[in-house]
């Protein structure tokens, strides 16, 4: 006898991967969550501060973990992504992963914009287009090895 299957809280479609029958959810609907999380943040612009993250290297792979502040990673990755590139990392050059609040590593594709100095202008880095893509692992190593083959549509 097979085991009923999981579906999906959203979606209702069954589940497959050992992750997401563990949080109810598939990865395109948890994928649809995040960006919809995202996009509401560009609209309340609240913080200041709050988000606390860490993160590493490697190969090409730039992995950020969620440190579970006031402020999720998910809600402010462009933010993330730009003070990262401003501390000397050249985001642009490695697949980026993170690892949001529930523990779960996804991908980030993104567009980073470097406007050169002008004469009154300041050179800025500027980050936009999110867009996740699920990894749904829980694993680092898994997830690296999953984030080297991803292509970064940029
Ligand atoms: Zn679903």
């Amino acid at each position: 006898m097979n085991k009923p299957a999981v579906p999906c809280s959203i979606c209702k479609r069954p589940l497959t991967d050992p992750v997401s029958i563990a949080l109810g959810i598939g990865p395109v609907c948890r994928i649809t969550k995040k960006q919809k999380a995202a996009k509401m943040k560009q609209s309340e612009n609240l913080f200041g501060s709050g988000v606390d993250y860490s993160f590493d290297i490697t190969g090409n792979v730039l992995h950020i973990k969620d440190n579970n502040g006031a402020v999720s990673v998910t809600n402010a990755i462009d933010r993330v992504l730009t003070e990262i590139w401003e501390s000397g990392v050249d985001i642009r050059a490695h697949n980026v992963i993170y690892r949001d609040s529930d523990g779960i590593w996804d991908g980030v594709h993104f567009v980073a914009m470097l406007h050169p100095a002008t004469e009154n202008i300041q050179e800025r880095r500027e980050v936009k287009g999110i867009r996740f893509y699920a990894i749904t692992e829980k694993d680092l190593a898994l997830a690296i090895e999953k984030a080297r083959e991803a292509k970064n549509e940029k």
